[in-house]
């Protein structure tokens, strides 16, 4: 029996060149646990008929002294990333049969280590959503609590890690996708610097927002996971390499700690949550980190400017679900009706939301009131973290302001589902990477919610946000 609940890719990679245990039995493990599981949570969409032919090719370079770190890891994908040959419906019906021409460049690179790729994860379609509740293929339950959602967007992602489906996941995070879900299901999740992981054969939500990252069970994990998938792409001209941000070792001093308390008091915060990140604070300075108050002056506007610039990107990225090039077609009773029946039969209330606010925020006359107002916002919020991080090296608040929320609590109101994003979206609009991390527990109705914090560093400090991730989470 191969001990999967503390199973990690360091551990599972050491066991396989020792012989412990093979890739085969491996997959065989991770498969037995979501066929046991998922009919009930629905983390997975649909799961490999090939995963044990991948596993026997990662067992044969093992045998052959070619492995690398994640040759024969077993990894669940968000099903908005394309895998050629494969299925990537985004969650919508409009993509239902859709089928990848090619490969997403970082799953490209776990599959030219050797990883084993499980099956396609659930999300909320087209990625718009917290909680995978927008997903046309039904929710993600929380695995710590089946009456709770997983998060979202990439709550199946999340879900397939928390429930021992996979040992490691890729989400994408365009306002705290990859981050929100793990606070909800205990797993550590990265978004990085805007530009360091290529956005190539993911299918766009907003392209000045979006990012690719890990899913993990631990900090080191996601460090593994990052060195393998970053770095420029010729197929994405946003990349950046690894030598564009100066990057000042600490040289034996901790990196110094930011909290932005004015935010922190405005409100609205789960008092559970609070308490709990609160504790966190107390564990840093007990281990020795320097904390500091900051004060990002126009960081309570972060959520009004990503709900115009999202929205409008949105909009834009969605014109070419036109029923006609490929996915969902439907005839109407002309060809302009085509169109429209195409999109209301193939996108769900959700995404059409977002692109009418999107062409409604774009249009003339409310471009500059709106559009170019929240543009003018997003680099003062720039300016604000650059101002922090001249005097601290990290930025701490909670991931999310609850822990995991009821199914259907928040469907009727999409203010409150939107609130939910209140600490995540400034990392995407300022482009910093951000790790959200797990920070405990809280009781609900007889049942352990996790709950996590998140912590911010400058563009490129990825190595900060591990070193700082690994001592609290003592690694
Ligand atoms: N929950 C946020 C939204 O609904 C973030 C989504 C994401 O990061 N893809 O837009």
């Amino acid at each position: 029996m191969i001990d999967i609940k503390n199973l990690t890719i360091k551990k599972a990679h050491e066991s396989l060149l020792k012989g412990d245990f093979t890739v085969r039995e491996l997959t065989e493990t991770y498969l037995a646990e979501i066929q046991k599981k998922n009919p009930e949570i629905n983390a997975y969409l649909e799961v490999y008929t090939d995963a044990l032919e991948q596993a026997d090719e990662a067992d044969k370079r093992i045998k052959a002294g070619k492995a690398d770190i994640l040759t024969g890891i077993p990894f669940a994908i968000k099903d908005n990333l394309l895998i050629k040959g494969r299925i990537a419906s985004a969650s919508s019906k409009m993509l239902e049969k859709y089928c990848a021409t090619y490969t997403a460049t970082a799953v490209q690179r776990l599959v030219e280590q050797g990883a084993v790729l499980l099956g396609r994860a659930n999300m909320d379609e087209f990625a718009m959503g917290g909680s995978t509740e927008n997903s046309a293929y039904g929710v993600t339950k929380n695995p710590h609590d089946m009456s709770r959602v997983s998060g979202g967007s990439s709550g199946g992602s999340a879900a397939a890690v928390a429930m021992d489906g996979a040992l490691a996941a890729l989400g994408t995070d365009t306002g705290g996708s990859i981050r929100q879900p793990s606070s909800f299901c205990g797993t550590v999740g990265l978004k990085p610097t805007y530009g360091s992981v290529s956005r190539y054969g993911a299918i766009a939500m907003g392209s000045s927002l979006d990012q690719i990252g890990p899913i993990t069970k631990t900090v080191e994990d996601a460090e593994i996971i990052f060195n393998v998938i970053k770095g420029a792409d010729g197929f994405d001209s946003t990349t950046i390499s690894d030598t564009t941000f100066a990057k000042e070792p600490y040289k034996g001093k901790k990196p110094v700690i930011g909290i932005p308390t004015a935010f922190l008091n405005q409100g609205g915060i789960d008092e559970a949550v609070l308490a709990n990140f609160n504790e966190s604070v107390e564990k840093f300075k007990n281990l020795g980190f320097e904390v500091k108050e900051i004060s990002l002056p126009n960081i309570g506007y972060s959520l009004a400017v990503y709900y115009v610039l999202m929205p409008a990107e949105v909009s834009a990225n969605m014109a070419r679900f036109d029923g006609v090039k490929y996915g969902l077609h439907k005839d109407g009773v002309n060809m302009v009706d085509d169109y429209f029946v195409s999109r209301r039969e193939g996108l769900g209330r959700e995404v059409r939301r977002r692109i009418m606010l999107g062409t409604y925020v774009l249009s003339t006359g409310y471009y500059d009131a709106y559009y170019n107002k929240a543009n003018i916002v997003r680099n003062l919020l720039r300016e604000d973290f650059k101002k922090a991080f001249e005097t601290v090296d990290v930025i701490l608040t909670p991931t999310a302001p609850t822990p995991a929320f009821k199914i259907g609590s928040k469907t009727e109101d999409p203010i409150q589902m939107y609130l939910e994003d209140i600490f995540t979206v400034t990392a995407n609009l300022v482009g910093v990477p951000a790790l959200a991390v797990p920070s405990g527990f809280v009781e609900r109705e007889g049942k352990q919610l996790p709950l996590g914090i998140q912590i911010t560093a400058a563009h490129g400090r990825e190595d900060t946000l591990f070193m700082v991730g690994k001592e609290f989470r003592s690694e």
